[in-house]
């Protein structure tokens, strides 16, 4: 095991216990920078900034991945699915292509018009199903999109079709108007599934919108349109998988009717990847004097337990690192609303007053923590010391004792089985 990846592992341990989250007492893990990572599976000269990377990839993915298993269509039934979005974003042509899509897959496939504002919606919509070759139903007279949605649905539904795909209008009118026109389409039609398209080029204001629309009819699906534009990061995605809590379906690479990919977790966030600035990332990471302390892990190695000083020094880089938030923000397309509220912050909070506790201590205690046990009498005076009150004092300690209890094992193990060094952060 490389050292840094110690020093990573510890610091972060820290940085859990200080938000009072469990650690994994497995031998086979590693946290860095409050992220879980499998070191049994990396060699003794994997550098860092692999690990890194591999970290915010694994975390960037759990983000994209709400955990929910996407609609799956039934056969035989009809399978109502409707579009919901900014006026703009891709829903028309989103919708042909879905369309298109399982009319090749074998399925009985139709589009509904229920966008009877915008001029132009029903020709659009028509063409598309023509390209698509499926079935198509609008009206060019009918000024009511309820009634529209209603009709379209239902004639074909005693046709027997299985695929029903709503499209509606976008921002027309006032939003509230749109959002109640929405919801009122949606509780006549009652979808089986409600489609949010974006697309991919917002960025900041993807959370709140994601979420408007989710607030007013139930998302099931996201998919994000114009990925093919170029510039267009789509970090977007990752704000509204976390407002919505539905999976990415779909992605739009193109205006044609086949431009339509099934959406990989993996391969979209490597993309993402592509355009973070990691070298910031790492120098912030690299200021934090986490890689140069490789002395005080083989002091660690070399006496099998961990000191509050060697705590209080994992808690100083942890300190000048910053809050979490403030690192995650270095990757595209992601926002601090997804992290929860105030963890970074109340964690900094934390660090410090054990700090401070740890000021008022002398060196023989900050060496052999075990004085505390012996004498009650210092903790008072710490405690009086440092400002701090003794539950505080006894709060921290504690968390000194189960931090060492779970890395003291590994630290006896790695002595006498040390390799590898300390990466060079030049080569990079
Ligand atoms: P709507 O208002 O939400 O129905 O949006 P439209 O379907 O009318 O699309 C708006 C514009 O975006 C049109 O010019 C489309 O051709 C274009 N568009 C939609 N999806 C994509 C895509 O995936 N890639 C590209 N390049 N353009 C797209
Ligand atoms: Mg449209």
């Amino acid at each position: 095991m490389v050292l840094s990846q110690l020093g990573g592992k510890i610091t972060n341990a820290l940085k859990k216990m200080a938000n009072s989250t469990v650690i994994d007492e497995s031998q086979n893990f590693g946290i860095i920078y409050g992220n879980k990572v499998d070191l049994a599976n990396m060699d003794s000269g994997t550098n860092k900034r692999k690990i890194i990377k591999q970290v915010v990839f694994d975390e960037l993915c759990k983000l994209v991945d709400p955990g929910v298993e996407p609609f799956k269509p039934v056969k035989g039934k009809p399978n109502i699915i409707m579009f919901v979005g900014l006026q703009g974003s891709g829903k028309t042509t989103t919708c042909s292509k879905m369309a298109y899509y399982y009319k090749n897959k074998g399925w009985k496939t139709s589009l509904v018009c229920a966008d009877t504002f915008r001029a132009g919606a029903y020709d659009q919509l028509k063409q598309n199903a023509t390209k698509a070759g499926v079935s198509f139903y609008g009206s060019y007279t009918e000024s009511d999109p309820v009634k529209a949605a209603k009709d379209g649905v239902t004639n074909f539904t005693i046709q027997d079709y299985e695929i029903i795909i709503v499209d509606t209008s976008g921002r027309h009118k006032q939003e509230k108007e749109l959002f109640q026109e929405m919801k009122q389409i949606s509780d006549v039609i009652k979808p089986n599934n409600v489609v949010f398209v974006m697309d991919g080029s917002i960025g900041q204001s993807a959370y709140d919108q994601a979420l408007a629309f989710h607030s007013t009819v139930p998302v099931g699906s996201v998919i994000i349109t114009k990925l093919d534009v170029k510039h267009t990061k789509g970090g977007g995605a990752l704000s509204a998988v976390a407002a919505t809590k539905s999976p990415i379906i779909f992605f739009g690479s193109g205006e044609h009717i086949y431009d339509l990919e099934l959406f990989d977790v993996k391969s979209f966030v490597g993309r993402l990847l592509g355009y973070g600035d990691f070298r910031q990332l790492f120098d912030k990471i690299q200021d934090s004097g986490i890689e140069d302390k490789a002395e005080l892990y083989e002091k660690m190695i070399e006496r099998g337990d961990i000191t509050l000083r060697d705590m209080y020094e994992q808690y100083k880089a942890l300190q000048k690192m910053g809050p979490m938030d403030k690192i995650m923000e270095l990757i595209p397309g992601f926002n601090a609303d997804l992290l929860p509220k105030g963890s970074g912050e109340e964690s900094q909070v934390r660090i410090h007053k054990y700090m401070c506790i740890m000021d008022s201590m002398t060196n023989k205690e900050l060496d052999n923590p075990k004085l505390f046990d012996q004498n009650s009498g210092r903790i008072s005076r710490v405690a009086r010391g440092s400002g701090h009150s003794i539950t505080v004092v006894k709060q921290m300690l504690e968390e000194h004792k189960r931090f060492s209890k779970v890395f003291g094992a590994m630290l006896k193990k790695m002595k006498g089985s040390k390799r590898g060094g300390m990466p060079n952060m030049n080569q990079l």
